[in-house]
């Protein structure tokens, strides 16, 4: 398993929606915009696999 992709994928998901949410004005942690949406989906989807690979 490669570790440093996932964690690496997981970090670039992560920076793409943080700097999604300082321009968009309308995501929140509980409704996204549709632009958003699929940042948080994706990052949401690394941070899980991250967090299941590494701690059990
Ligand atoms: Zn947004």
């Amino acid at each position: 398993m490669p570790r440093s992709s996932l964690y690496d994928r997981y970090q670039k998901a992560g920076s793409d929606y943080q700097a999604h949410r300082a321009e968009c004005g309308q995501c929140t942690d509980a409704a996204h915009c549709p632009a958003g949406h699929p940042l948080y989906e994706t990052w949401a989807r690394l941070q899980d696999l991250y967090l299941k690979h590494f701690r059990r």
